[in-house]
């Protein structure tokens, strides 16, 4: 720990964190939104401790628990193919570890609590807007099954921020606020990179064993093989988190290093989009002009940081492991395509293997290209229609799978689909539809609805948040309000003029 004081921004050397106090927002102070699931399955509090006065103080950064030591976490990274420098934690805090009734020890963090060592420019605060997402779909992302980090709570304040939201000249005065979220580590691939590139091997070689002991309990800490092992779990669970993020159409938006868990867990919400229209090149960010991290590219991107990863672990491997290593990057495109097959076989109700399903999954996926239906709802759909309403192409309120019918290639797609089901042992159509249906969500985070609920938000109105929030804890779950709010409707027209960018 950095024993400079003060949240000045400097360059810090030899260190993996730095004593950073919050600061504490301007008041009044509102609870917008609070996660029941965090609160009492982590946290083991009751949730009527998060209507006191003391709860909103805590979780914004204007008191401290007691024996706490706030901390903001050194880090660097690779941001858009380059090496970034120095970066770290600019507004975001550590809290301390909380260890609960389960023994499970889990990293509190607050994320828009003001200036650090490592702000560069920034302001050390986030705006309601980019709150309200990260708040949202960390949690619609548990629900869905996707590794990620969580959020406890959101509170926004009277503090003024100003931002320029399409960096056009046009900046405009914001809220800020403060998400109180948790993750097993916050530790990222730029945590080590940092480390390297800076030549600090005692230190990385420490930040190494604390995360290994902590994190992955099968690697034992004699191992002379102890790096490279971990860094073959991260091969293997980078590939499985980046199937798991295209299972669901969830594109990150900004896959930098920095933003990368070596816990593979999905961290650090911005510009993130779900897809709506299938299409590969979908871009969630319009700050990225290239498309660099375009929903497509994922899966090649995961691949880059991870040699990243290896150049960072390099200094600590002997040759021959650094061959190895080399050996064993060649193989995540494997692991990748293996899961994703997995992947969108059970999103098709598919059970067992046959020679044929990967062109079957393959020609699904040309005709989603060609025909550019809903992503979320054509699987959704094609989870809820009757074996009998598929013989007769009856798709009427299908709307996806209407869509997805006008390929040319779809009579043929579907008779082979037909007979692949009928060949399973004791098939059942119910039982098909029920089990498509746990992995084909009805709901997921879409702009248009975050976008609703935000501009509420901003007017102190935060009941569509909480809507959401329900509605997307049970998002394999057909819901009356969320039926209501057209949430599984088609998309309205005003969706496709939404964008969102890096400022935040
Ligand atoms: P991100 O793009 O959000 O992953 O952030 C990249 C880096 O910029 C991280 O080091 C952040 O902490 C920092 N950063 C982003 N926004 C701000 C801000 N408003 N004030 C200070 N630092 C920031
Ligand atoms: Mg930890
Ligand atoms: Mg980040």
């Amino acid at each position: 720990i950095d024993q400079v004081d003060g949240n000045f921004v400097r360059t810090v050397k030899n260190c993996v964190f730095s004593k950073s106090f919050p600061t504490p927002l301007r008041g009044p102070l509102r609870l917008a939104a609070v996660s029941k699931d965090v609160i009492e399955g982590i946290l083991d509090l009751d949730l009527t401790v998060t209507q006191s006065e003391d709860f909103l103080h805590y979780a914004s950064g204007s008191r401290m628990l007691l024996g706490s030591v706030p901390l903001a976490h050194r880090y660097g990274g690779h941001q858009f193919g380059y090496w970034a420098g120095q970066l770290g934690d600019g507004r975001a805090h550590f809290l301390g570890q909380y260890s609960n009734r389960k023994g499970e020890i889990w990293d509190l963090q607050l994320k828009g609590s003001g200036k650090t060592p490592y702000s560069r420019s920034g302001d050390g605060r986030a705006v309601i807007r980019s709150s309200v997402r990260e708040f949202l779909c960390s949690e619609a992302m548990h629900f869905l099954g996707v590794p990620t980090s969580r959020a406890a709570s959101l509170i926004v304040s009277e503090e003024p921020v100003l931002r320029d939201q399409f960096y056009n000249g046009n900046v405009k005065k914001e809220r800020g606020a403060v998400v109180l979220r948790l993750a097993k580590s916050w530790f990222r691939i730029g945590s080590l990179e940092i480390l390297a590139q800076s030549g600090e091997i005692d230190l990385l070689r420490k930040l190494l064993d604390f995360v290994t002991n902590e994190h992955f309990p099968s690697i034992h800490s004699g191992d002379s093989e102890k790096y490279l092992v971990f860094f073959s779990t991260l091969v293997n669970e980078t590939a499985h988190l980046i199937a798991q993020w295209m299972s669901v159409g969830f594109a990150h938006g900004v896959c930098n290093t920095d933003n990368f868990s070596l816990l593979s867990i999905t961290i650090d919400y911005g510009p993130f989009g779900f897809m709506e229209s299938y299409n590969p090149n979908f871009i969630p960010n319009t700050s990225d002009d290239e498309g660099r991290y375009s929903i497509g590219a994922q899966a090649n991107v995961g691949l880059f940081n991870l040699e990243k990863l290896l150049g960072a672990l390099s200094p600590v491997l002997t040759q021959k492991q650094q061959k190895e290593a080399k050996t064993i990057l060649k193989g995540y495109g494997t692991v990748y395509q293996t899961r994703i097959h997995q992947i969108f076989k059970a999103k098709l109700g598919l059970l067992g293997e046959e020679e044929g399903d990967s062109s079957l999954i393959a020609i699904f996926f040309k005709m989603m290209e060609d025909t550019q239906p809903d992503f979320t709802m054509t699987f959704r759909q094609l989870s809820e229609v009757s074996d009998l309403q598929l013989h007769n192409r009856n798709f009427t309120e299908m709307w996806a799978l209407d869509d997805l019918s006008l390929h040319s290639h779809f009579s043929d797609w579907l008779n082979m689909y037909l007979l692949r089901l009928s060949r399973q042992k004791n098939y059942t159509d119910l039982d098909r539809q029920a089990r498509m249906k746990q992995v084909n969500p009805r709901y997921v985070l879409r702009n248009w609805m975050a976008e609703s609920a935000i501009r509420k938000a901003e007017m102190n109105d935060f009941t569509e948040v909480e809507m959401l929030h329900r509605i997307l804890s049970f998002p394999f779950v057909t819901q009356e309000t969320a039926e209501e709010a057209g949430y599984a409707a088609r998309p309205p027209l005003w969706a496709q003029r939404l964008k969102v960018s890096c400022s935040s």
